[in-house]
């Protein structure tokens, strides 16, 4: 196992000894800048270059077929690994404080490759009913095709959650601050149910970001991130990334044959025996990238990077944002109501200030006087904001959930996942918070006459 504990694996620090690799105790914003990078080897150039290429010439055909048989690290083929995503991976697991983390093409083949080594046919999740509209759909109708299936619960309902979990079950699953509802999960709470069922928790931080929360400090195994939002930053590029704690034990028991288990492909190897607290790192690259094919792409991955290093100035700044407008709104007699967790008034302010201390970050939903009509008519007289299908953007953004992402929803589940016909979600940017209020203002003058 030694040659492969190296958790610079997969990435250029495999190459070269990284003077990181020793010093995990620099601070966010160091990290957000350094993690994973460093000087081309090849040409010295700073920024990390765009390897854009297919494939990488092997040394000699001993070198290939160590490479293959996995007792080597190296590139091969940019559909497993490739030295530009190599540090996103690296720069994200660091982050998040995890072991490893793979990426892939976009948010939801993230949550599809975190789900893949852990279930099969007849297996299920347990989810919260608090979710991204789309993962909703995903998880309520697609992954059926593979013989899984999620049962949705409300997770402020820990008796209901832990009643849920059943001998097929293989994870529970929930965001941390959850899209669009202002809900903040209990996640340890959540991970203590877990544990105790010996399963994974799962937590999709897209919405909070690392620089807001970090579920692995509060007992997750796994984090999933649509890193087209705010990891990004600027609205080029779809991504996503898995990040594994690396704490789980997947031998404790027979229910994760994948990393548990020989491993007929590569020769009966087993990945948790092999690769320890990487196992889902490598089994994610090795078989889940190789066989799904979800990649992400080098050129995605470079406007990641960009956008990473200046995550947390940006967080803070949506964060100041998000509660002046949020307090501006509550106090308007045109709004019925405004649910974020940032407000004094949220019933998760409390939990907020544990799980999320720098913030409840910058997108929150509230309703207007008018209902359904009037949402949609405010939506159209905005101007500063977009109305767009995406959110973590540095401009501000709106949508009016009902009508469009949370649509294939039942009513039910509409009002479950905090997207009411009588709800407008805001993603609040980084622009002038006063501009923000004028455009708001204006708007609302138009669609409550
Ligand atoms: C956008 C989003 C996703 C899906 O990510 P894509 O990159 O669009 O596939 C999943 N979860 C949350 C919370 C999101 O905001």
């Amino acid at each position: 196992m030694g040659q492969y504990a190296n958790r610079r694996a997969f990435s250029q620090e495999a190459q070269r000894p990284s003077p990181m690799s020793d010093q995990p105790i620099y601070g966010f914003d160091t990290l957000q800048v350094h993690a994973g990078g460093r000087p081309d080897p090849a040409t010295g150039a700073r920024q990390t270059p765009i390897y854009q290429s297919t494939a990488f010439v092997f040394r000699d055909a001993e070198h290939a077929a160590s490479l293959f048989n996995l007792q080597e690290v190296g590139y091969i083929y940019s559909r497993l690994t490739n030295p530009t995503i190599a540090v996103l991976q690296e720069r994200i697991a660091a982050l998040e404080g995890g072991a490893g983390a793979v990426c892939c093409a976009s948010g939801h083949g993230a949550q599809i490759m975190s789900l893949f080594p852990l279930m099969g046919p007849g297996r299920n999740i347990v989810a919260s009913s608090r979710l991204y509209g789309g993962t909703v759909t995903q998880f309520s109708r697609t992954i059926h095709r593979f013989g899984w299936a999620a049962k949705f619960v409300d997770t402020e309902n820990l008796d209901s959650v832990a009643a849920a979990v059943d001998s097929d079950t293989r994870a529970i699953f929930c965001e941390s601050i959850a899209n669009p509802g202002g809900y903040i999960s209990d996640l340890e709470a959540l991970s203590r149910i877990a544990e105790s069922h010996g399963i994974p928790l799962i937590v999709d931080n897209t919405s909070a970001s690392p620089y807001l929360c970090r579920p692995i400090d509060f007992g997750a195994t796994l984090v999933v991130h649509s890193t087209t939002k705010y990891l990004t930053g600027n609205g080029t590029v779809t991504g996503g990334a898995i990040v594994d704690s690396g704490t789980f034990d997947w031998s404790a028991s027979d229910r994760f044959p994948s990393l548990s288990e020989p491993e007929p492909a590569y020769h009966g190897l087993k990945f948790h025996e092999t690769f320890g607290a990487l196992a889902f790192t490598f089994h994610g690259i090795a078989v889940g990238l190789r066989d799904l094919g979800m990649t992400m792409n080098p050129q995605g991955a470079h406007y990641t990077l960009l956008g990473i290093e200046t995550l947390s100035l940006r967080m803070r700044k949506h964060v100041d944002n998000a509660v002046t407008i949020a307090n501006w709104l509550e106090n308007d007699s045109r709004v019925r109501s405004v649910s974020y967790a940032g407000l004094k008034s949220s019933p998760y302010y409390a939990r907020i200030k544990k799980i999320c201390p720098r913030g409840a970050g910058a997108i929150f939903t509230f309703a207007i006087e008018g209902g359904y009509e009037a949402c949609v008519k405010f939506v159209d007289s905005l101007e500063l904001f977009s109305h767009v299908a995406n959110l973590g953007d540095a401009r501000s953004l709106v949508i009016h959930s009902a009508s469009t992402t949370h649509r294939q929803l039942t009513a039910e589940q509409q009002i479950a996942a905090g997207a009411a016909p009588d709800v407008v979600r805001l993603s609040i940017g980084i622009e002038d918070p006063d501009d923000l209020i004028s455009d708001i203002d204006q708007a609302l003058a138009k669609a409550t006459i």
